[in-house]
């Protein structure tokens, strides 16, 4: 039985986490946490994430606890607190917490030198199967065609292109050998002449509550590839992120990344 620590517990995603784990025979939650001072402290996560049982109380702490593997999808300031804990505590970890800093993310990388550590900014099985797709076309066509990533998203979202966007566009640029975003071309207004060739072209569409779609299109003569994702439900970040979780209990010390877990590189 895989013992799992999820942080951010309350949050949208440590739910949904807490959502995937509830019906699993092989893993199970032995803590959640969440940020000092959250109303949310004290109370059952399955008070929080509508599960038929109360499950462990959300805590803001972690001590004396033994554990496999904490899943953190909270905050960037809060994610060297909890590679500190699961050092202490031997344990590997799952980061889904986007928008860490330089140092920040240098502070992950370092602890995969003592406890394995795996970090996605996207864990959804796919979208990591798009990129390593989205390489594979760029290798063998991507010099001959235009390339344009398109993505739509909720009205509420406050950041464009998406970060998934960026991964994919960066996917496509790290096949073709070009610096990115030097070959990012990421507005289109007025007399903006012809295309300019070798670039990849970003467009963003935003509206009502689409969970998030993307599309990498590959514009050739007479003909287009396109390779398209479409999310319904942030569950299945949470389901990537569990699948991830197992992985990463099985591997020793080190770096790793979805790929790593879809067998991908
Ligand atoms: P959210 O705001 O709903 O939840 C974040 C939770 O983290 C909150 O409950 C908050 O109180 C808690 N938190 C903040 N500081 C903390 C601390 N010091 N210790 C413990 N908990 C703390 O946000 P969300 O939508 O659940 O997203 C959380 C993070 O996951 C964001 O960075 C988001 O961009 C990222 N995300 C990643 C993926 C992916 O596939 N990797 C998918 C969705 C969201």
């Amino acid at each position: 039985m895989l013992k799992i620590v999820i942080s951010g517990a309350a949050g949208r995603m440590g739910a949904a986490i807490a959502r995937e784990l509830y019906p699993m025979d092989d893993l199970t939650v032995v803590g959640a946490l969440d940020r000092v001072g959250n109303e949310v402290i004290g109370k059952h996560i399955g008070e929080v994430a509508g599960l038929p049982e109360p499950g462990v109380r959300i805590t803001d702490r972690i001590e004396n606890l033994e554990f496999d593997v904490m899943i953190d999808f909270s905050s960037p300031v809060a994610v060297a607190d909890h590679l500190e804990i699961c050092q202490a505590h031997d344990a590997a970890i799952v980061i889904g917490t986007t928008g860490l800093d330089q140092a920040q993310s240098q502070l992950v990388v370092n602890a995969a030198d003592s406890i394995p550590v795996l970090l996605a900014a996207n864990t959804s099985v796919g979208i990591n199967l798009c990129v390593a797709l989205v390489e594979i076309a760029s290798k063998v066509i991507g010099d001959s065609v235009d390339i344009e990533v398109v993505e739509a998203h909720h009205r509420h979202k406050a950041d464009a292109p998406s970060g998934t966007a960026l991964l994919l566009g960066k996917a496509a640029a790290g096949a073709l050998d070009r610096d990115f975003p030097d070959c990012g071309t990421f507005a289109r207004e007025g007399q903006t002449g012809e295309r300019e060739t070798g670039t990849i072209g970003f467009s963003t569409i935003r509206g009502g509550d689409i969970a998030g779609e993307h599309t990498v299109m590959f514009i050739g003569e007479s003909e287009r590839l396109e390779i398209t994702h479409r999310a319904t439900d942030r569950k299945i970040f949470a389901r990537g992120a569990v699948r991830a979780a197992s992985w990463l209990a099985q591997q020793k010390t080190g770096f790793y990344s979805m790929q790593d877990v879809l067998d991908l590189d």
